[in-house]
């Protein structure tokens, strides 16, 4: 590969979070490594907004409703009334967006802008380059990060963004791009050569480049109020600021948004792989996801769970927060009521307290779910979650309160099948052998066994699954465990199972 060395950038800068810039030629790097304090690779929310002279105001709300997908870093980026490319970062571990960008964006007139709110990468990162100043910012995952770090390094390229060790995914993009004499071309090309996602926002001096990943794992919509124009992750960040669904932008769509509105500058190449842990878990509920709502499939899902039972139960209640529609539609199908038995205690947590281990974070996290005995005890109860990742949080203290409080029955029902393959697309939150499911094949295999040697415990027909769930139950304390099947699930979603990413639990490549 041959790249063009990045040139000098010549941006304001604002950071408050610990970096490392690395300026040197390769070799001469001086690598600091940091422990990742989250210790997650998660989502990350974009939002953008074309609007003359008052882009912040709406950047400001709109970014913050993207909240939910990321506690470690938020940013934005503008024009400023000199032309300048202006971007803020904070780390927003221990106090929200809103507080950290409310005071400096008073007073700010601009027409462009972006923003991010990530777990990781910091964001939105700018460049002074051949095609101009821009600044970027992205939601997905390189899988094969270091190997093109690796091609470009050699080539000569320096990165200038490395936090706890790893270089910055937008900084890989941006690099891969430049490769091209135009910012469409550099990002056909960049999607040619990555493995995993990359939807990304571009923001130029005359307006912002939306190109959402080429298989569409990840979500862009395009809002529109009047002439005023915005690009979101996630849609439910319009409603309140009174924009209306334009259109969700489709895999490989390359849309240009300026002040004469959008433009699709390369159409969509007809894949989909939406992924399907959108609706079952990581989106909001008021946001859709081509076209279809979370809260209703979340609903869905819970009747395709009611329709698979028979056990007898006294309540359907759901771990907060993305259990509850699915416990909501249980109880609507099954005919029993729907209850509280779990409640979040958010006032006094917020961002507070970052604790430093894994352990605590959990704790603190579980802290916030109070059980109410007065709806708890003597009764039979149907939980709804919306998965078992490694089951310690579900044992030792969601579980273990009902029980306390007197549960005569807990009977477990997640949204989704087990979940057998690390993502590999947009989320790593997880390696293989925390999965529950795969502790429970290893003790009852002796041995972990490769993934093309499991197809029976991804069989709900199968003697294998059986014994795995069962294993699982008995792990975590539940009088029966039942998982959502996978068809119940898509059908729950409502698109082709082809449009979908399952991964997650079928480990088909997409
Ligand atoms: S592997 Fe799972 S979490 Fe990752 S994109 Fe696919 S469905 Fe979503």
């Amino acid at each position: 590969m041959n790249i063009e060395p990045r040139m000098t950038v010549h941006v304001k800068v604002d950071h408050e979070w610990d970096r490392i810039h690395i300026r040197s030629a390769p070799g001469n790097t001086n690598l600091f490594k940091m422990r990742c304090p989250n210790g997650l690779d998660s989502m990350t929310g974009l939002f953008g907004t074309v609007i003359r002279d008052r882009a912040l105001h709406t950047l400001f709300y709109g970014t913050d409703y993207h909240s939910h997908l990321g506690t470690k870093y938020g940013g934005i980026a503008y024009i400023d009334e000199n032309g300048d490319t202006i971007k803020k970062i904070h780390d927003i571990s221990n106090s929200q967006f809103k507080s950290k960008f409310h005071d400096e964006i008073e007073g700010i007139k601009t027409s462009i802008a972006i923003g991010a709110i990530s777990d990781k990468d910091p964001q939105p990162l700018t460049f002074v380059s051949k095609f101009g100043p821009f600044a970027i910012c992205m939601n997905g995952l390189i899988v094969n990060k270091e190997d093109i770090k690796k091609v470009l390094i050699d080539e000569g390229t320096n990165f200038a963004e490395v936090y706890h060790g790893e270089i910055n995914q937008a900084d890989l993009v941006a690099n891969l791009m430049n490769k091209k004499d135009t910012i469409e071309d550099g990002i056909r090309s960049m999607w040619d050569m990555i493995e995993g996602s990359a939807t990304i926002l571009i923001m130029t001096p005359d307006g912002i480049f939306a190109a959402r990943d080429r298989k569409g794992i990840s979500p862009l919509v395009l809002g529109v109020k009047g002439k005023e124009w915005v690009v979101a992750s996630e849609s439910s960040s319009l409603t309140n600021l009174g924009f209306e669904i334009f259109k969700y932008i489709e895999p490989g769509e390359i849309v240009k948004i300026t002040d004469d509105g959008p433009n699709i500058i390369t159409g969509t190449n007809g894949e989909r792989k939406i992924c399907a842990f959108l609706w079952i878990y990581t989106g909001f509920p008021c946001a859709n996801y081509e076209g279809i709502n979370t809260e209703i499939v979340r609903e869905n899902s819970g009747r395709y769970l009611a329709k698979r039972d028979n056990v007898e139960a006294d309540l359907a209640a759901g771990v907060p927060d993305s259990g509850t529609a699915h416990a909501i539609g249980y109880a609507m199908e099954a005919g029993i009521p729907f209850r509280r038995v779990l409640m979040k205690y958010t006032p006094g947590y917020g961002r507070s307290y970052t604790p430093l281990t894994q352990e605590e974070r959990d704790r603190v996290a579980q802290m916030k779910l109070i059980p109410n005995e007065a709806t708890i005890k003597g009764n039979r109860i149907i939980l709804c979650e919306d998965s078992i990742v490694r089951g310690t949080q579900l044992k030792n203290f969601t579980v273990n309160k009902l029980r306390e409080a007197g549960a005569k029955e807990v009977h477990v029902r997640p949204a989704c099948p087990p979940l057998m393959f690390p993502c590999r697309y947009m989320l790593s939150t997880r390696n293989k052998t925390e999965l529950v499911a795969r502790r429970a094949i290893m003790d009852l295999e002796g041995r972990d066994l490769e993934d093309n040697e499991i197809d029976e415990y991804l069989d709900p027909g199968s003697e294998n699954y059986k014994k795995m769930v069962d294993w699982i139950a008995r792990d975590l304390g539940l009088d029966t465990l039942q998982y959502q099947r996978l068809e119940d699930m898509v059908d729950a979603i409502g698109l082709p199972k082809d449009d979908l990413c399952l991964y997650c639990w079928t480990g088909k490549e997409i």
